[in-house]
């Protein structure tokens, strides 16, 4: 057995065999075999949606002693909560944004986070005792801002289906979900998310050194809802730093939803961490639930979602029909299509909602099917972009083999 100590000092004399998430699952699917001593550290990482991102923000609002508390605060219009703290006449506003929180439809709480990270400057309104107050700000005029998660990076996610006749607005689909049985929205990295390679937490654990939005971060421990058999994580990190493009907003047909990414390195401390470690895609399951009911239907694997689909979002544009308006650019959740549909690869998740949603056929995606009762249904949209979660495993790879992050090595 090594230990975490014994890994550091491998990385400080640049020894250490560390291999991001997905070049190790290509070997292991490869066949090749690995014992503890042929590597230190897998590196894993997971972007998507999580709706349990939220930030806490020191906001300058007036001088000190212009009010005593303030009652209301928008930031670019995204309404926050004021508090905990009231700051009694410090001109100062301490506040929670959820990034579920909205301006309007297009623009909630995870376009500000990946606002304030780009440098943009931010509208400040705020009222007090009668009075309003305004300002423009940029997120290093905030003594403090830091961005938690209340539950990300779950350990297989489920996928949603509508099982009645008609559409229904959630939050896991861009323009309804069709029913009956007639389209399945995915979320989840698989077998490349920190959390499916260590499910029992064993080195996920409290303070352990993490990336949220590509910055250092801690986790904090385990997030809402966790359970042994889907443990997920609470994490946090400061937003100086923050990459804007590992998170940002994404638009839902029931609203604005923030889009979060963690990053972590799984130190292959013997045969049982290197065992977790050789998970597949195609051996992750991937609970299928009604999204009315919430109550499960059946069961797939995320080898249906990542293995032998399309990663990227293919374009014809010969084959437009000039609809107006652009109905593919009216829905892109992640805002990375013009109206005379240029594609901003950078922003695009590859989510598929625009080959849904294009007659013309523009835009084709293999976003894969999942088989229920025999039948296959489509999957419409994901709402998880697994080529930036391995970008991340990528750049974590490169921090450790730099020194420039360690391993916990407490406990
Ligand atoms: S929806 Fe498709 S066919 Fe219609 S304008 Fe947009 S790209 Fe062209
Ligand atoms: S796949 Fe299409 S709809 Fe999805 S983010 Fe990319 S351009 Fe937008």
């Amino acid at each position: 057995m090594k230990t975490k100590r014994e890994i550091n000092e491998k990385i400080r004399n640049g020894s250490a065999v560390v291999i991001p998430a997905p070049e190790f699952k290509k070997r292991v699917r490869e066949g090749e075999t690995f014992t503890p001593e042929d590597v230190d550290i897998v590196t894993c990482g997971t972007f998507g949606v999580m709706s349990g991102t939220y930030a806490v923000i020191s906001v300058p609002v007036a001088p000190p002693g212009t009010f005593r508390k303030a009652e209301k605060l928008l930031l670019n219009g995204v309404p926050a909560s004021i508090g905990p703290c009231p700051n009694e006449r410090l001109g100062l506003v301490d506040c929670i944004v959820y990034g579920t929180a909205k301006r309007d439809e297009r623009y909630g709480g995870g376009h500000l986070f990946a606002d304030f990270v780009a440098g943009e400057r931010i509208g400040v309104e705020a009222e007090a005792e009668g009075r309003r107050y305004s300002d423009d700000i940029t997120l290093k005029d905030c003594t403090f801002a830091r961005i938690h998660t209340s539950r990300s990076a779950f350990k297989n996610y489920t996928a949603f289906l509508n099982e009645e006749e008609g559409i229904i607005r959630t939050i896991f689909s861009v323009t309804g979900l069709s029913g009956p049985y007639k389209e399945i929205s995915v979320s989840g990295c698989g077998e490349v998310n920190p959390v499916q390679n260590d499910p029992g937490l064993r080195s996920l654990s409290s303070g352990t050194p993490i990336l949220v939005n590509g910055v250092n971060g801690i986790i904090v421990g385990t997030g809402t809802r966790s359970t042994a058999e889907r443990p997920n994580l609470a994490c946090a990190a400061d937003m100086i730093g923050m990459d804007p493009l590992m998170m940002g907003g994404f638009i839902t047909s029931d609203g604005p939803e923030c889009l979060t990414s963690i990053a972590a390195a799984i130190p292959v401390l013997d045969s049982s961490s290197l065992h977790a470690l050789m998970v597949l895609d195609e051996e992750i399951p991937l609970p299928v639930a009604g999204i009315s009911t919430r109550q499960p239907i059946g069961s797939s694997h995320y080898g249906r979602v990542w293995q032998g689909t399309d990663r990227g979002v293919q374009i014809h544009a010969d084959r437009c029909l000039g609809c107006t308006p652009c109905l593919a650019h009216l829905i892109c959740p992640a805002g990375a299509l013009s109206a005379e549909q240029t594609l901003d690869r950078s922003l695009c998740l590859a989510c598929g909602a625009c080959a849904s949603v294009c007659e013309g056929g523009v835009f084709t995606m293999n976003l894969g099917s999942i088989s229920l009762d025999k039948n296959d249904i489509p999957i419409t949209l994901r709402q998880s972009d697994r080529t930036r979660a391995e970008r991340l495993c990528r750049r974590l790879a490169d921090e450790i083999m730099d020194g420039s992050f360690l391993l916990s090595e407490g406990p």
